[in-house]
């Protein structure tokens, strides 16, 4: 069957990580998380005190900055920089409230892009994000923005973090999520948006098996149509 590019584009907290990461494990395709490569970044930023406003800095710091992913035992997929695992810490609230702030520097998504472009050569690649079907693979055989009510998004991201300790207020996290929302989509480079040729899911009120489904059912009938 032929090989091809999903991509998951959509606001914060939709399920586009949980549905490409199932959606891939079912193909046989390689999943990558576009958010965790911006996350790596900004926990390198805010570590080493970078300054976003100083583009000499920003470009050094850029250049000194390795992000890979590596599948473990379990066969989930973990983030490295510069070869430390950080798949937890980039998940924090501190690193949630500062990443779309060092996302709108064309630099760090110039460098984040080419790096996307260079997983993608062989296809067969899941990837989710904010421009992954308008920027990064414009020419991807499938193409998905998902959305859902803030409540509902809010709610699923508190249990995540829940699942790992972290007890943060709904109000909290949907202020974060908004508050995303709004820099991604009005940012100059790249922002956010659906692109003319993807399809638009609601997860409000579907289940991640239902989503997952549908999406592989997506998938495969790309796949045949590149067949014939
Ligand atoms: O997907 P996730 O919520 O982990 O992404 C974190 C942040 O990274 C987003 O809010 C956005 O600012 C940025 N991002 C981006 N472009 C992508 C993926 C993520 O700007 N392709």
């Amino acid at each position: 069957m032929r090989k091809i590019i999903v991509a998951i584009d959509g606001y914060s907290a939709c399920g586009k990580s949980t549905t490409a990461k199932e959606v891939a494990k079912v193909l046989g395709f390689r999943y990558i998380d576009s958010g965790a490569m911006y996350r790596a970044v900004t926990l390198y930023f805010l570590e080493h005190h970078i300054s976003l406003t100083n583009p000499r800095e920003v470009d050094k710091t850029l250049a000194q900055i390795k992000i890979s992913f590596q599948v473990n035992r379990k066969g989930k997929t973990e983030t490295f920089l510069n070869g430390v695992i950080v798949e937890k810490e980039i998940r924090d609230m501190r690193v949630s409230e500062y990443v779309s702030q060092v996302s709108t520097l064309a630099p760090v998504r110039h460098a984040m892009v080419e790096q996307q472009r260079r997983m993608g050569k062989e296809r067969a690649i899941v990837m989710d994000g904010r421009d992954i079907g308008t920027v990064v693979f414009p020419d991807s055989e499938l193409k998905l923005f998902l959305t859902a009510d803030v409540l509902v998004r809010a709610f699923r991201r508190q249990k995540e973090l829940l699942d790992r300790d972290e007890m943060i207020d709904i109000d909290t996290i949907i202020e974060n999520l908004l508050k995303r929302d709004e820099i991604d989509s009005t940012r100059l480079e790249s922002p956010l948006r659906k692109a003319k040729d993807a399809i638009e899911i609601d997860t409000t009120y579907i289940t991640i098996d239902e989503e997952v489904e549908e999406v592989i059912r997506l998938a495969l009938g790309r796949m045949l149509e590149r067949k014939k």
